[in-house]
Parts: C-alpha cells; sequence; structure tokens
C-alpha cells in the first residue's frame, strides 16, 4: 500500500539500515532529523543512539504506525513536511544531522534545503537515486558534475558510500540508490556571495554545452569581467574553487 505521489519504497535490508545509520558520526551535536521515516526501518536504529531523534514525514497512516510502534519517539518530536520545516525555529538554532532514506521525488528540494541551513546542519547521511548521490558527488570533466555538485560541495565534503539495489525495497523502484555522507566545509570565499555564486552556478550549467560567456550572457556580464579567462570555457571544465573564485571577481568588478 505504499504511495508512489510521496516516493514511498520501503527499505527492507537492516543491515543497509543500520549502515546508513551508523556511517553519521554522532560528533559535536544532540539532534538528529529523521527525513520520511516511513515505518521506521532507520529510526530504529537511530533510537538505540545517544541522539534525540526527530521525524519529518508527511504521511498520515506512517505517523500512526510509528506513533504506535516506537513509544520511545516523543509527540512533540513529529515535525511534518521536511520543505515546510522552519529549521532553526523547531531547534531553537541548534545544531543537528538530517539522515533518511529520502523521497526521490523531491531530492534536489531537500539537499538545497540542506545547503540553505547549513549553519544549523553540520552534518547528513543519506539515500537517493542513484544519479543523485552521483551528481552531488560529481568530479568537474564528468557527465555527473554540475549543479548539484557545485552547490553542495561549496558548503559540504561529500563521500559517495554505497550502491543499493531496487530489490532491498518494497515496493522496487525503478533505478539503484546511492548512500551518501557529507560533512559540513564551507568552502573559502563563499560568505556573503552566496545569492551571487548560486546564480552563477545556475545560469552557467543552464547550457551545459556552450562556454560561459554564453551561458552567463542572462545575467548580464560586468564589462570588466568580458575577458575573464573562464568565460572562454565550458561550466563543467571549472571546480568549486573557480567558481568562487570567479563570483568574487565578478562582485569586485561592480565595485560593490
Ligand atoms: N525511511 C523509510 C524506509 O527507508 O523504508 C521510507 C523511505 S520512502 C523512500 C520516503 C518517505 O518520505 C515516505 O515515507 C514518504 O511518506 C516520506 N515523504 C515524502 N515527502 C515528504 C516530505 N515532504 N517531508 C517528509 N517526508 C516525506
Amino acid at each position: 500500500r505504499a504511495k508512489k505521489h510521496l516516493g514511498q519504497h520501503f527499505l527492507t535490508d537492516q543491515n543497509i539500515a543500520r549502515d546508513i545509520v551508523d556511517s553519521l558520526s554522532l560528533e559535536g551535536y544532540k539532534k538528529v532529523l529523521e527525513v520520511g521515516p516511513g515505518m521506521g526501518v532507520l529510526t530504529k536504529f537511530l533510537l538505540e543512539k545517544d541522539v534525540e531523534t526527530y521525524v519529518a514525514e508527511i504521511d498520515n497512516e506512517s505517523i500512526d504506525y510509528l506513533k504506535k510502534h516506537y513509544p520511545k519517539l516523543e509527540e512533540q518530536h513529529f515535525v511534518g513536511d521536511f520543505l515546510k520545516t522552519d529549521i532553526p525555529a523547531v531547534f531553537g538554532g541548534e545544531e543537528l544531522a538530517v539522515i533518511g532514506n529520502f523521497p526521490y521525488n523531491i531530492s534536489s528540494q531537500i539537499l538545497f534545503k540542506i545547503i540553505d541551513n547549513f549553519q544549523y546542519v553540520p552534518e547528513m547521511s543519506g539515500m537517493f537515486q542513484k544519479e543523485v548521490a552521483e551528481r552531488t558527488s560529481g568530479v568537474p570533466r564528468t557527465k555527473d558534475y554540475g549543479i548539484l555538485s557545485v552547490l553542495v560541495q561549496a558548503y559540504y565534503d561529500v563521500e559517495y558510500l554505497f550502491t543499493v539495489h531496487e530489490n532491498v525495497f518494497n515496493p522496487p523502484p525503478k533505478v539503484k540508490s546511492g548512500v551518501i555522507r557529507m560533512k559540513r566545509n564551507l568552502k573559502p570565499g563563499l560568505e556573503g556571495n552566496e545569492v551571487l555564486f548560486k546564480q552563477i552556478v545556475k545560469a552557467g550549467f543552464g547550457q551545459r554545452r556552450k562556454k560561459m560567456s554564453n551561458s552567463l550572457k542572462v545575467l548580464g556580464i560586468p564589462e570588466a569581467m568580458s575577458s575573464h579567462r573562464f568565460l572562454d570555457i565550458r561550466a563543467e571544465e571549472l571546480s568549486v574553487a573557480d567558481f568562487i573564485d570567479f563570483t568574487n571577481e565578478w562582485k569586485s568588478s561592480l565595485g560593490v
């Protein structure tokens, strides 16, 4: 009775569930928010750890199931829709780790939400469809390298941990899955320039096959930047540090 529109695929392999939970360091924070706990296959292992477990779940049937089977989960630790959760408000500005076997239909939104709250989220471990896990950990000059790689890696170091086969889910998804771990590591030079950085990365990869001079036209390239060497190459050639340097030069060329 899994609900397709909620991206429900329940993990049936206990060892994989334990491995995902064990991949959290549990260092430097006291709280963990699990996104999409479903029937609690990860939650069970989290509740054995020395952390306060919170759950973001939107499916009422799953919520009832969790309340019934995991009495250790506190009523006030159910936070509802992750995408609508005001993280600093719910956690009083305290740091927390995020974990999940995520609903794949909103993978990018989940990752962007974590980035937007990076000052509260030192660590994340979780499962996405393999392609997203690979894009998140992608390196320059590969097909996986793109907006997700650069934006996530600007804030976090990303490790691809392992691949998970379709047949350990009920119902099985159409694609393989991949587990990643992200540890916060804000790259130098980003602070204060984040809005422009995100605009440049998104526009730069907007037309992957074109040179940056072309794909960044939509932003209005400042005159002083017009002969920058990065404009003569494609976005996929640039490292995260290159994008940050480029953003900073762009900003100073505007005299702001
Ligand atoms: N963690 C469980 C497991 O491993 O078996 C369930 C994983 S299932 C892939 C994704 C879960 O995310 C479902 O339980 C679904 O109801 C929930 N979900 C979907 N959208 C959500 C959202 N916006 N916020 C919180 N949970 C959501």
